[in-house]
């Protein structure tokens, strides 16, 4: 039986184009030995940010000292601040492993992530509340409904209903609100309006996505965000985390469990281990917040786009490709978001009909066979780069916690959405460890869909912390 015949044969690329795919290869390849050491490295660098003198990956208490046993019950309100909406859900816990959520969403104005005026974004929260409670109680509430606020954002916690903006990520860029609490700022809109709501608890979306999951599914070691933003979180034991010395309630033990949100989007942000192309550094030059978040910069799907933006502009500038066509849209920063290198690699014809059509359309280019060839393979090796890369911070955080089995919940448009995504990443996982097993259903840690993290996960955190301040505990 003769092999189907490869879909994209290169047989037809110039030797000049091919030359540049040779060298895309070279520079956004990720081989199995400098995966390891990636891990390697991303280990000890867990370990500083635990450590009373702290490093570059923050690794902050999320002040969830207990594990959900499914007997959670209650009405929550959640809310999740995403890169593009706003959700706002009301979950029922049911208190056998169960829940039932009703949610809405609301796109956040597309200048809010950068406004000058931070009330203007919490006063946006709070009339979404407003409009979302008037739909779900026509009656009115009795009592204050508790609300569970997941904030995705790197916020440091002495207690769960707290947290302090250490930096905006992700392009939100708004003044007045790093350094403070973002709990009292929402409280205060919420107030304002009368709206019978308090919030109880501040979550990170990845510490959302472990407790959902968790309390679902007994085998979850950690939650994983690979979407706009990149990071993951896990239970350590308080005696593991150095820098909680003395900031713990008295019915804490050595080995209480405590939720960590590693906040490792900021991975190697002193260059010392990731493979950076010259993309990748003008990327974050060009950024709002130089110098921050490598590990993100390099995997999550805010950037996935405007790297492979900025690489076949290159190609351009030196005269390979669109030759006499006019480049003008193209050269606009973050033109294409991530969705073009996932429908650009999910084109299904040999021509790559469906290329042509979105560079024609979006970007008034129109390409030949060969550019699109190009193109794909780009977003084939950014996209590859971008799994690989990101499983490093679950193979670190596993070796670190001597998992050798267990589920990742994962969740994020990256890991939902892009092709291959999962695949790859397993492979990348395989390389880690050098299984044997070849059939990526069997590996002993597998990543697997996480449960709704800002919505039930939120609720579930609200009822388990809500008991502990009752007590009168942090
Ligand atoms: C934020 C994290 C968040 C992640 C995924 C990052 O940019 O710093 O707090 O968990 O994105 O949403
Ligand atoms: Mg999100």
């Amino acid at each position: 039986k003769k092999p189907p015949a490869r879909k994209g044969s290169m047989a037809d690329v110039p030797a000049d184009l091919m030359s540049q795919i040779y060298g895309f290869e070279t520079i956004f390849s990720v081989s199995p030995q400098k995966l390891k050491a990636i891990v390697k490295h991303f280990i000890t660098e867990l370990d500083k940010g635990l450590s009373k003198k702290g490093g570059n990956i923050p690794m902050i208490p999320g002040w969830v000292l207990e594990y959900p046993t499914g007997k959670e019950t209650g009405d929550y309100l959640a809310i999740d601040l995403g890169g593009t909406n706003l959700r706002v859900v009301l979950v029922k816990l049911g208190g056998d492993r169960t829940f039932d959520t009703t949610q809405s969403k609301y796109k956040l104005p597309d200048h809010i992530r950068t406004t000058k005026d931070k009330d203007e974004l919490w006063a946006f929260i709070a009339d979404s509340l407003a409009t979302f409670l008037v739909e779900q109680y026509p009656n009115g509430v009795t009592g204050n409904l508790p609300l569970g606020f997941t904030f995705s954002y790197p916020a440091s916690q002495d207690r769960i209903n707290e947290g302090i903006l250490q930096r905006w990520t992700k392009g939100f860029d708004i003044p007045g609100v790093e350094h403070h609490d973002v709990v009292p700022m929402l409280q205060e809109q919420i107030t304002k309006r009368n709206l019978p709501i308090h919030v109880v608890a501040l979550i990170n979306d990845t510490v959302g996505t472990l407790v959902a999951s968790l309390y679902t599914d007994g085998e979850t070691k950690m939650g994983c965000i690979f979407g706009t933003g990149v990071n993951g979180s896990y239970y350590d034991i308080c005696s593991g985390v150095e820098k909680l010395n003395g900031r713990l309630a008295s019915d804490v033990t050595p080995d209480t469990p405590m939720a960590i949100n590693c906040e490792y989007g900021s991975f190697d942000n002193e260059h010392l281990v990731l493979p950076r192309t010259k993309y990748d550094v003008q990327i974050d030059e060009d950024s709002p917040r130089p110098g921050q978040q490598t590990f993100e910069k390099m995997t999550s799907g805010y950037y996935l786009g405007e790297l492979l933006r900025l690489a076949i502009l290159d190609v351009y500038e030196q005269g390979l490709i669109f030759k006499g066509q006019d480049v003008t849209k193209l050269q606009k920063s973050y033109v294409m978001d991530t969705s073009y290198p996932a429908r650009i690699e999910q084109d299904p014809f040999e021509n790559l009909e469906d290329t042509y059509d979105l560079f024609k359309n979006d970007l008034g280019i129109v390409t030949t066979v060969t550019e699109r060839k190009l193109i794909r393979k780009l977003s084939e090796l950014i996209g590859t780069r971008a799994a690989r890369l990101s499983v490093c911070g679950i193979g670190a955080v596993c070796q670190k916690r001597n998992y050798k089995t267990g589920h990742i919940a994962a969740d994020g448009s990256v890991f939902n959405k892009y092709p291959d995504f999962s695949k790859r990443a397993h492979q990348a996982l395989k390389d880690i460890y050098d299984w044997e097993e070849t059939d990526a259903t069997k590996f002993p840690i597998q990543i697997v869909p996480a449960e709704d993290g800002s919505g039930a996960g939120a609720a579930i955190i609200a009822a388990l912390t809500g008991s502990r301040l009752k007590k009168g505990l942090s």
